[in-house]
């Protein structure tokens, strides 16, 4: 029988949420021997966002061990013997299968056995499958999903074999758009395909994601919207060959890239944590409704003080803080201190092309669109706000200078007063930039 281990501390995922936590303990002082990353993963570790903006660009490939956690937030990266010279024990390609939260025992599926005193669920997102809903011919050859480094060593992989082929990209959130940038950028022929009326609509207003459309179509990209993938033809290996849409059209593909969403890995948990708006329900500290298990990350439904709203994020700028919230927490508890509650401002980012959007606060109530959004500008420059009971409460970005985008993350949190949407719309980003 596989030996038991004991850690003081055990975070079971290892990706970015982890790969902070582990910093933040040993910021914190953690002792050699007291912690432990479970991950199935076989890196330690990384900015997962970077598989998407630099990994799968084959001319000019982002690589390992270049995005190691804590590359994205300009700290010092996390080799393999960053947690060898701290005595954390990274236990790779090692999945938990059972989690006995009464008992304090995590199982792996080869039996091992993990005892904490402490957990920190970390456990992240999957995609969610077009084979789920039972699209016809959805387990074809070369579709892909994008959440792992696997998934984007084969994605590479396909996407070099097929240079010059057709790409079919199913979904038009932020990773459809990446990805789309992506396999243009490799030399394939690209179709979006997106239900919606327009990309991002659970953050971009139509005057926002007019100009995303009118730069992708000016950069060749084809897009049909209004429409779904309702199944897939394959030829005699079993690789696809069409996207058949629920209007009747077909799309020759040679790769289909599916990007439609996430859902927290939470099964680990189920009937042992309360849950809220389908993650784990925690506190201001990320504490959940079982002593000594904390949830950080895409699981975690948390306070969001700011809007008085139990919220879940997925998003890598709370994957980080969340995580070094709740060792901070964690470190205090156990000193007999306490720390301030959590506090986060929802910032969102993305790139592809040559652009680069920052979105800080909260998409609701009117918006004012300024700046010049026409997709033919050399240097695009525009923006939006969102005003909810006078107030701004959220600030978009595209093009914006560091100082700028601070600027804009200023407001949101200050939540300024406003006469009215013709003065934002007018003042533009100066409304931001003097506050
Ligand atoms: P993850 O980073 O997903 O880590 C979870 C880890 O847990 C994984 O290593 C997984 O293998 C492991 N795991 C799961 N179950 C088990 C188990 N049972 N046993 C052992 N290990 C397990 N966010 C942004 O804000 N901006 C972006 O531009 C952006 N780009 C993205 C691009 C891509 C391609 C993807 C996939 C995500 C992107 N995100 C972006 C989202 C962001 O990466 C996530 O919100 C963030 O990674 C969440 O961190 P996490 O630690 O909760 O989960």
């Amino acid at each position: 029988m596989a030996e038991e281990k004991s850690f003081k501390y055990v975070i079971v995922g290892g990706g970015v949420s982890a790969g902070y936590a582990a910093r933040e303990f040993f910021k914190q002082g953690v002792k050699p021997g007291e912690l432990a990353i479970i991950s199935r993963e076989q890196v330690p570790p990384y900015e997962r966002p970077a598989l998407s903006k630099g990994y799968i660009h084959l001319d000019n490939k982002a690589t390992l061990p270049n995005f190691y956690v804590a590359a994205g937030s300009g700290g010092e990266r996390q080799f393999p013997q960053w947690y060898k010279e701290k005595g954390i024990e990274l236990i790779l390609g090692t999945e938990i299968v059972k989690a006995d939260l009464a008992a304090k025992t995590l199982v792996s599926g080869t039996g091992q056995v993990f005892k904490y005193q402490t957990l920190l669920a970390a456990t992240g997102s999957s995609v969610i499958r077009l084979s789920d809903f039972g699209v016809p011919g959805a387990d074809a050859k070369n579709i892909f999903y994008l959440r792992e480094l696997e998934d984007a060593d084969y994605l590479a992989y396909a996407m070099e074999t097929k240079e010059k082929g057709k790409a079919v990209v199913v979904g038009g959130g932020y990773i459809g758009l990446e990805l789309s940038a992506a396999l243009k950028a490799n030399n394939l022929e690209v179709t979006m395909v997106y239900p919606e009326p327009w990309c991002m609509p659970r953050l971009f207003t139509a005057g926002i994601a007019s100009f995303y459309e009118g730069y992708y179509a000016n950069k060749g990209i084809n897009i049909v919207k209004g429409t779904v993938a309702s199944g897939f033809s394959t030829n005699s290996n079993g690789e696809v060959t069409e996207v058949k849409l629920k209007d009747g059209r077909t799309l020759e593909a040679d790769i289909v890239i599916v990007g439609v969403g996430g859902r927290p890995i939470i099964s680990l948990f189920k009937g042992q944590v309360e849950e809220e708006k389908g993650g784990l329900k925690t506190d201001g500290f990320f504490k959940t409704s079982v002593p000594d298990v904390y949830a950080i990350g895409d699981v975690a439904t948390f306070p969001m003080k700011l809007y008085n709203e139990m919220r879940r994020v997925e998003h890598v700028d709370h994957a980080r803080k969340s995580a070094e919230q709740a060792v901070k927490a964690i470190k205090a508890a156990e000193e007999g201190n306490s720390i301030p509650e959590y506090d986060y401002l929802p910032y969102f980012y993305s790139r592809a092309f040559d652009l680069s959007w920052q979105f800080y606060g909260d998409n609701v109530g009117e918006s004012v669109l300024f700046g010049d959004n026409d997709p033919k500008s050399p240097k695009p420059k525009f923006g939006s706000y969102w005003i909810k009971e006078g107030k701004v409460v959220g600030a978009f970005l595209e093009g914006g200078t560091p100082d700028e985008n601070n600027a804009i993350a200023k407001l949101a949190r200050a939540q300024p007063s406003v006469e009215s949407l013709e003065v934002l719309s007018k003042e533009g980003l100066s409304f931001a930039t003097k506050i």
